[in-house]
Parts: structure tokens; sequence; C-alpha cells
């Protein structure tokens, strides 16, 4: 048995590393990541997509 590597609380049985708490915020952090990604890569995609469509082909509709 060991303790947590972030906040130091001793570790429950199958715990590894982090507590469960540290475990949820490391998650959070990873979903932080990947949702400013997602975020760059949809603005990005837009640009992108704005550039190559105009002067080829026009969305239908708009
Ligand atoms: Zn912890």
């Amino acid at each position: 048995m060991g303790a947590c590597s972030k906040c130091g609380r001793p570790l429950l049985t199958g715990e590894t590393a982090l507590c469960p708490a540290c475990k949820a915020a490391k998650h959070e952090t990873g979903g932080k990541w990947l949702k400013a990604l997602a975020t760059i890569a949809t603005v990005v995609g837009g640009v992108v997509i704005t550039v190559v469509t105009r002067g080829k082909v026009r969305p239908k509709g708009r």
C-alpha cells in the first residue's frame, strides 16, 4: 500500500498511483484538452472548408 502520488492520501486496495479523486481530476484535465483540441479542430476545419470551397463549390441553401 502506498500513497497517492498527487495528494498523498493513502491508497486503498486496487488503487495504483492515484486516488480516485486525483484520477477524476486527471481525467477532467484530459477532457478539457480534448475539448480544446476539438474546438480548435472545428474552427480550423471550418476555415479550411471555407477557403477550399470558396470559388469551387457553394454549399446548397446558403
Ligand atoms: Zn490523490
